[in-house]
């Protein structure tokens, strides 16, 4: 670890702090992740698997670099320190850094659909490995304004660390982005709840403001009821009869064009494509890529 020189600390992750630092040898900024592992035992198989699935995705321009992976003995305790090429921002630092002005602009709808478009290239790279990322929000999309670029980031962490309830921190873990199989307590889900999370991306890239902003897991699916409308067997065939399935309040489905007026109807199409109740029947991160709402995207430019 001498070989990095820390700068400052630039965030605070689901797992622990996330540290910018400056590479000795090559002059390069990176970033630094200490993983919280218990490793009296050495180094936990799921982790191994974990960070060499990482390193083989992380080889996708659209996913953040893993450039090496250090170990350190320190009082006897093994570290594990994940190194990642840096990024100046994150999404959610990017939506929020014009959101204290009076008359909140939205984000450029052009740097919306390259943003959009390069999600859904990552997260279709994953699922064509077969992995979920299952924790997709602004906060782990990393962005480099100067190129445009958008790249995910905490890849698949998710598996060997658990997605936990509480952050190291004790900050709850976000619920905003959360698909609603998982919130009624689906035993199988699969790659369609990463397409709802991007697609709640898509519409806070668009209003500068989340989605469904719940503050409990009740509060999160009464949020997506309100505006999606309350779900039931013609709509998502299957639903009631979910482990976490109550009696709720009835509301009809509202307009989406209405809730994120700045989107273009295309723009609108594919986001009700991505917030289909049904997981089955909700759009693919592939056959995203093929919407109409990309199709006046220069597309030589990834
Ligand atoms: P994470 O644990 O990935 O959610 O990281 C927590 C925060 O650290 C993020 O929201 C970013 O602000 C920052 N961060 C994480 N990875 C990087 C990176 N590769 N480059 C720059 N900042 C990062």
């Amino acid at each position: 670890m001498e070989r990095y020189e820390k700068v400052e600390k630039v965030g605070e992750g689901t797992y622990g702090k996330v540290y910018k630092a400056k590479d000795k040898n090559t002059g390069q900024f990176v970033a630094l992740k200490k993983t919280r592992l218990e490793m009296d035992e050495g180094i936990p198989s799921t982790a191994l698997r974990e960070v060499s699935l990482l390193k083989t995705l992380s080889t996708s321009i659209y996913i953040v670099r893993l450039l090496s992976v250090e170990h350190v003995e320190k009082k006897g305790k093994l570290l594990l320190y994940l190194v990642f090429e840096y990024l100046d921002t994150d999404l959610k630092k990017f939506i929020d850094s014009g959101r204290y002005v009076i008359n909140v602009d939205p984000l450029p709808p052009k740097l919306i659909q390259s943003f959009m478009y390069q999600l859904c290239k990552a997260v279709a790279h994953c699922h064509s490995y077969g992995v979920l990322h299952r924790d997709l929000k602004p906060q782990n999309l990393l962005v480099d304004k100067s190129k445009g670029l958008l790249k995910v980031g905490d890849l698949g962490l998710g598996r060997a660390f658990t997605v936990p309830l509480k952050c190291y921190t004790h900050e709850i873990v976000t619920l905003w982005y959360r698909a609603p199989e998982v919130l009624l307590g689906t035993f199988h889900y699969s790659t369609p709840v990463d397409v709802w999370s991007v697609g709640c991306i898509f519409a806070e890239m668009a209003k500068r403001r989340p989605l469904f902003p719940g503050s409990s897991e009740v509060q999160q699916l009464l949020h997506i009821f309100r505006l999606l409308g309350t779900p039931n067997e013609n709509m998502w065939p299957g639903v009631t009869r979910l482990k976490d399935w109550h009696i709720y309040p009835q509301w009809k489905p509202q307009s989406l064009a209405h809730a994120v007026p700045t989107l273009s109807p295309s723009g609108v199409d594919l986001l009700a494509k991505m917030l289909q109740y049904d997981p089955a029947r909700r759009i693919s991160a592939k056959a995203a890529l093929d919407h109409p709402y990309f199709d006046d995207l220069d597309k030589s430019q990834f």
